[in-house]
């Protein structure tokens, strides 16, 4: 299978951004050092943040949500961690660049996030993003990583749970989620109403 491209994977998110460049970047190091694009479940991806870099990382390494290869661990944290299943081998990858923005890209931006959405306003912010992404596609990789292997414990396979229904709404959900109210088996929703 010949490698993904960006452009593949602006394709699956649906639009350019510095996240996106950043889960390119981080799955060519993973690729170029832990191996192949999983098809099956060999490798394992540990994300600690669910922003628009996991899209990457799923459509260039193959680990993802359904699949069960795909961790998410919420830390809020650009850390990236990949294990190969049955080496152990693993990585972990942090994410140490920083953007150098202009004082004039820094105000417009503070004035974004705090919700103003005038043309001036907009102008610096376009082209702040698109100027970070073409930042992040050419830095070298130690200008952008702080990469650490070691040997690490690769948490339990995607398991196949056995289902029950909700006494509810009579839907079904995995056992491991299942709740009870008053006596009765539920799916978390019902459960939290
Ligand atoms: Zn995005
Ligand atoms: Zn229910």
């Amino acid at each position: 299978m010949h490698m993904k491209t960006f452009e593949d994977v602006v394709g699956f998110h649906g639009h350019s951004c510095p996240g996106l460049a950043i889960g390119y970047r981080v799955s060519l190091v993973a690729l170029k050092t832990i191996g192949r694009r999983a098809r099956d479940e060999e490798m394992v991806a540990i994300v600690e943040n669910n922003s628009c870099s996991v899209d990457a990382v799923q459509v260039m390494t193959g680990c993802t949500f359904g699949k069960g290869n795909l961790i998410f661990r919420d830390y809020g944290k650009q850390v990236y961690t990949f294990i190969k299943r049955l080496s152990g081998e693993g990585m972990r990858i942090s994410v140490v660049w920083a953007f150098p923005e202009t004082d004039e890209e820094k105000r417009m931006w503070d004035r974004y996030i705090k919700g103003e959405r005038f043309e001036e306003v907009l102008r610096v912010v376009h082209g702040r993003k698109s100027k970070k992404t073409e930042m992040i596609l050419r830095a070298g990789d130690d200008e952008l990583f702080a990469v650490t292997r070691r040997k690490m414990v690769v948490p339990d396979e995607a398991k196949i749970y056995a289902s029950l229904r909700c006494a509810q709404c009579g839907e079904k959900m995995m056992e491991s989620r299942a709740r009870v109210k008053n006596g009765e088996i539920v799916c978390i929703p019902c459960f939290e109403t």
